[in-house]
């Protein structure tokens, strides 16, 4: 790749060149859904975006050098809500327990949002770990963070809490760039007088019985309190990233990476979480291990509006990725997965999007121009790596595509570059399969098309092009070179 690959560090505020601590063990984690309800097509955003840059990585460093870790949250005051709304009935009546409810709510959501995003063409992540299963490691950070004294249990109105004592860290703030001093000083709201400091956040807290909890104890200046309770928010992603990109693939990193411990490569999600998510994870995992930095590089996606305005349920104008899959709530019809995945490319990923029927028309008729075929085992073209390298252009990566589309919708033996160019933006125009049913019936109208070009009935032949045309099966009149005879050949467009 010429150049090599550059992002926005929004650690830094500025376009840093790539380099990974360890290239054959390339590192990235992404904050991934609260498995409450159905996605919608701002969560979109950040799984579409990740995956062009997964991909991008792949390309780079090898398919098989780069862990991408996305994480479900599956704690969550809005899951509980959900489970006393949709099971209320059952748990009070004793035939279903509180856990059970949960489990139904986040099970059932997170197998529709696996089925959403593989519609947009998104790859698995190589790990996507639950944060219900990764309990112990948060206690086990939170117990590192109380022995080293950036952190103290407290007595709140609800109970118990352990919270992150945001004092001690002298550059607690370096990703928001906010200062303590000025969060203290502009502080509106009364301080909950069981803080030490209003920025200090939830490492863990005591459950009630209508809510999920797990038994835990924190030794806070040598007394042992046990809290029955549960994470607080940022805590988990400090746990799975350390989990799944350090402790478990630890021993297979270069020298280098060794001596980085803890530390990954990029950290990704939405913009909205700089502040407080990212920030109060940048200060657990760099307090828990001694460390100034958390991943290198951090990346944040713009936010989507829908027709130029928040997307909000009061507004009318929420739109979930199955909704407009599959019902006719947006513009009327339903929207291929591939045409609403380059709509959201068509925008770069630190700029806000304005998702709007206009927009998916405009992509569909891109996608309209671009050919179907199989890539063989050729490689992207240059011009398609060269856009992505630069922060991820996919607004030039998606003009060069379409440049490599239409030199091989003049010269088909350019169609195997074009499909493996398009492949690395993850929209892959395949050849329909034809069935023999469908073969001999396109065959029998090419037949009678020729009979009437051959008795001068124009008009007829017209109608029967236009038929297969308007479904999908474009026709090509040549000559046969021995006999001179007119022959039509067919293919399937998409
Ligand atoms: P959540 O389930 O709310 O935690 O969000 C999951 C991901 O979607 C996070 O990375 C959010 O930043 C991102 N996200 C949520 N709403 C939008 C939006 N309207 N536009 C872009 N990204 C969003
Ligand atoms: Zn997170």
């Amino acid at each position: 790749m010429a150049g090599g690959l550059k992002l926005y560090n929004t650690l830094t505020r500025d376009k840093v060149d790539f380099e990974p601590i360890d290239p054959d063990n390339v590192r990235l984690y992404v904050c991934g859904p609260t498995v409450y309800d159905f996605a919608h097509i701002g969560n979109a955003r950040p799984v579409i975006v990740f995956d062009v840059l997964y991909r991008l990585l792949r390309h780079t460093y090898g398919a098989d050098k780069v862990t991408y870790v996305r994480n479900i949250t599956d704690v969550d005051d809005k899951i509980n809500a959900r489970a006393l709304r949709d099971f209320g009935g059952q748990i009070a009546d004793g035939s279903m327990s509180l856990n059970e409810a949960i489990r139904a709510v986040t099970g059932k959501t997170e197998s529709q949002f696996h089925e959403d995003v593989a519609s947009l063409g998104c790859l698995k992540p190589t790990v996507e770990p639950r944060a219900t299963d990764n309990i112990p490691q948060m206690i086990t950070i939170i117990q590192r963070l109380l022995d080293m004294g950036h952190a103290y249990v407290a007595s709140g109105s609800e109970g118990h809490e352990v919270l992150f004592s945001t004092a001690s860290m002298a550059d607690y703030g370096m990703l928001s760039k906010r200062k303590l001093e000025d969060q203290q000083a502009g502080a509106r709201v009364a301080v909950e007088n069981h803080k030490m400091n209003p920025a200090d956040f939830v490492l863990w807290k005591q459950s009630a019985d209508t809510e999920p909890g797990w038994p835990a104890s924190f030794t806070f200046e040598k007394t042992t309190t046990p809290i029955y309770g549960r994470p607080g928010w940022h805590i988990e992603c400090s746990a799975m990233a350390d989990r799944y990109l350090w402790e478990e693939i630890k021993d297979r990193l270069s020298p280098k990476a060794k001596s980085k411990p803890h530390q990954f490569d990029i950290h990704g999600g939405g913009l909205d979480l700089i502040f407080p998510h990212h920030e109060n994870e940048i200060a657990q995992s760099c307090c828990a291990f001694d460390n100034d930095l958390m991943a290198t590089v951090w990346m944040h996606n713009g936010f989507l509006q829908v027709e130029g305005r928040k997307m909000s349920k009061s507004e009318g104008n929420f739109v979930t990725i199955n909704e407009l899959l599959a019902t006719e709530k947006f513009g009327g019809r339903k929207w291929p997965g591939e045409v609403l995945r380059l709509a959201m490319l068509m925008t770069h990923y630190r700029e806000p999007i304005d998702f709007s029927v206009k927009r998916l028309e405009e992509a569909e008729r891109l996608l309209a121009k671009w050919p179907a075929g199989d890539a063989g085992d050729l490689a992207p073209d240059a011009s398609v790596l060269e856009a992505l390298a630069d922060d991820l252009n996919t607004v030039a990566a998606i003009q060069a595509v379409h440049a490599l589309a239409q030199a091989a919708n003049a010269d088909p033996s350019k169609l195997p570059l074009f499909v493996a160019s398009a492949a690395l933006l993850g929209v892959a125009p395949k050849k329909a399969e034809v069935s023999d049913d469908l073969s001999a019936a396109v065959q029998a109208l090419v037949d009678m098309r020729l009979e009437m070009l051959k008795a001068k009935n124009f008009a007829e032949a017209d109608r029967i092009r236009d038929e297969l045309a308007a479904k999908g099966i474009q026709l090509k009149d040549g000559k046969d070179k021995e006999t001179g005879e007119r022959i039509t050949t067919w293919e399937v467009k998409r």
